[in-house]
């Protein structure tokens, strides 16, 4: 099995949920006493997402870059960066690193499409809601996701940064998240993408009423397919 680079940390909360996920897949692919090939890097999110609050993504591109650079070093042969929103950088992390990069949005598209469902929700940060790089992809795949509107998106993107990403679940955020997600599905909704990887911390294939798409675990999925090819 190939070694998977994990650059994480962003939140750590949902790192630890990939870290358990690739184990169980791993567990259910090859039995026995089979556990994946990881080198994690988890950085400290603070200072990122303080950058990405003052608009200056060019710093963390070049952090996430020097990180992508170590996991090489470190002997990754498959990098998954675990988050959605930082796949915004993905041109500046991967640069001059010849390594096979898991696209969580080109996993996420895949996904979707073969389960036959066509107009997802989305929920997301504000960056991935609002910008052109993640949905462009679903879109260009033939989706077409139902972005909320202005006020819900920062209902949505609060409870992620304030709450989610601190490993913090209330039943009120998620009753809030749900009733967003009502809205969404009187609108034509006919699934739910997840795309922030803490969302899989309040909706799930319980609660939504629609088919769930975990890009969490969509992502793992990729990772350890391209890690066994
Ligand atoms: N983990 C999140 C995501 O999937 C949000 C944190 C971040 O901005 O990296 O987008």
């Amino acid at each position: 099995m190939k070694k998977i680079g994990i650059l994480g940390g962003m939140s750590a909360a949902s790192t630890q949920i990939y870290y358990r996920t690739l184990n169980s897949l791993t567990q259910a692919e090859l039995g026995g006493l089979h556990s994946p090939n990881l080198l994690i890097r988890s950085v400290d999110f603070a200072p990122l997402a303080q950058h990405m609050n003052d608009g200056n993504w060019a710093a963390i591109g070049e952090c996430l870059h020097a990180e992508a650079q170590s996991l090489a070093a470190g002997g990754a042969e498959v990098i998954v960066l675990a988050t959605n929103t930082m796949h915004k950088l993905k041109d500046q992390i991967m640069q001059d690193l010849d390594l096979p990069f898991i696209h969580i949005a080109d996993a996420t598209a895949a996904a979707v499409l073969s389960a036959g469902s066509k107009r997802p929700a989305f929920f997301a940060t504000k960056f991935t809601m609002q910008e052109a790089f993640y949905l462009d992809i679903l879109r260009d795949s033939g989706l077409d996701p139902i972005v909320p509107e202005a006020d819900q998106q920062e209902v949505i993107n609060n409870i992620i940064f304030e709450e989610l990403c601190k490993n913090i679940t209330t039943p009120e955020s998620e009753a809030a998240y749900l009733g967003i997600l009502g809205r969404l599905k009187a609108q034509g909704a006919d699934s739910v993408i997840l795309g922030c990887t803490e969302v899989c911390l309040l909706i799930n294939a319980q609660n939504a009423g629609v088919p769930v798409f975990d890009t969490t675990f969509i992502h793992c999925q990729a990772a350890l397919k391209a890690a066994l090819d």
